[in-house]
């Protein structure tokens, strides 16, 4: 038996009320993207489900692309039919002889949409049941756990036949929950922040401090792999690469070492802050985790939020290391992450920073620099790429 279409569930979307539509309507857009290798597959979204039509593309290369669409609860592989009962029954034969192994068991599982169907979902499972018994009369029905669960929708638009549900990856479609800044280093965190991010329906944009030549173009393109990584999720994310010597080497020269990675933060924090308001991003996102290292300390969070103007959203914040490793090997980020490339803030680090500082000295010690010409040098010379899934194009622009 041919499937003929792929019918998506969207679960957490379809409770969202007002904005059902524009989730809809998004998440339609997001699978267009995601299926533009299959151009004749025809997308219909409708209010609770939506359907792929096959129109002969190979489903088994489709199903790894859905998998990563967010808003997706999960989705069958159906066979679609007029509602008639020949055809239903027929359908529904060739479907468990299709599947049928020696010994298996089956039932039927039917439901209806469409009240006026002429049978109901009791004497749908009855009429399919029987006349599978009579073309493999060695079948047997089971209620629990059978081998083969035929299940049968009768909807306004025609009758579904699907044996199996696969799961889809959840979240909100990507686009309905507004625009983040991510602050992506090199590490194993902050992908996994974003991606955390992004199935939240978040759409990013990447920021990351380099401090040439301290940190080598290597952990410069690190930053990039990991950010195409994340394209997968999202089709293209836009990544600014912000200069990152000039301010490390004044705050190494004038801020006292126990502060030095306090202000290193705070300036980062700050440059990040003014980039999205240029941007018209919503948020902040980072991959701190509490305790995990002396700038991850509840103080020090404190201490450093201090200079932002927008929430931060920290989605790692209360994950152990273990939990964050497993999920970057699962988007497949952990590999580059562990690359051996000094990121900006290892090479500058203090020996022992503080873990609890305070947020007046915090100032003070700011003050020490030319907060304000540091962060417009920084800014004036950001160079952005747009990274996409397929392709890497790169281009120095007039930032905005
Ligand atoms: P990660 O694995 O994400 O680097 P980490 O555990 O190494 O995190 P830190 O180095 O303390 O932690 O960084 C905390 C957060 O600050 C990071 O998750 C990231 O969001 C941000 N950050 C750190 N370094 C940079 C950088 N060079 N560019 C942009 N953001 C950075
Ligand atoms: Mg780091």
């Amino acid at each position: 038996m041919k499937y003929t279409e792929i019918m998506i569930r969207y679960g957490e979307l379809s409770t969202k009320g007002k904005n059902r539509k524009c989730f809809i309507q998004q998440l339609a857009k997001n699978l267009r993207r995601t299926l533009m290798p299959f151009p004749a597959v025809k997308i219909l979204a409708k209010r609770d489900r939506a359907h792929l039509l096959i129109n002969g593309e190979d489903s088994d290369l489709i199903i790894p692309k859905l998998k990563k669409v967010f808003g997706i609860v999960n989705f069958s592989l159906v066979v679609r039919v007029e509602k008639n009962l020949k055809i239903m029954k027929q359908t529904a034969q060739s479907i468990i002889k299709e599947q049928y192994k020696p010994n298996a068991t089956f039932k039927i599982t039917a439901k209806r949409q469409d009240h006026d169907f002429k049978l109901d979902t009791n004497e749908l499972n009855q009429f399919l049941g029987s006349a599978i018994l009579k073309c493999l009369p060695e079948i047997k029905v089971q209620m629990k756990k059978p081998d083969i669960n035929l299940k049968v929708e009768v909807r306004m638009d025609g009758v579904y036949f699907f044996t199996s549900t696969i799961k889809g990856a959840g979240g909100l479609p990507v686009g309905t929950s507004g625009l983040g800044m991510l602050m992506l280093s090199g590490g194993i965190d902050s992908p996994v922040a974003g991606f955390l991010a992004i199935k939240r329906g978040m759409k990013i944009e990447a920021v990351h401090f380099a401090s040439p030549p301290y940190t080598s173009p290597k952990a410069l393109q690190k930053a990039k792999d990991l950010t195409q990584k994340l394209t997968f999720f999202d089709g293209s994310i836009k990544f600014f690469e912000i200069p990152f010597t000039r301010i490390q080497e004044e705050i190494k020269a004038k801020v006292p070492l126990p502060y030095l990675m306090t202000i290193t933060r705070r300036m980062m924090l700050r440059i990040t802050d003014l980039l999205r308001k240029k941007r018209n991003a919503l948020v902040i996102i980072n991959g701190e985790s509490i305790g995990q290292v002396a700038s991850q300390t509840l103080h020090s969070m404190i201490t450093i939020e201090d200079v932002a103007t927008a929430p931060i959203i920290r989605p790692l914040v209360t994950m152990d290391k273990a939990e964050i490793i497993e999920l970057a090997e699962k988007i497949e980020t952990f590999q580059i992450s562990v690359l051996p490339f000094e990121d900006c803030c290892s090479i500058f680090a203090p020996p022992s920073p503080k873990t609890k500082p305070n947020l007046e000295k915090a100032r003070e010690y700011e003050a020490l620099l030319d907060v304000e010409g540091l962060t417009k040098h920084a800014l004036e010379n950001v160079s952005v790429a747009e990274i996409s899934a397929t392709e890497n194009t790169e281009q120095f622009v007039d930032l905005l």
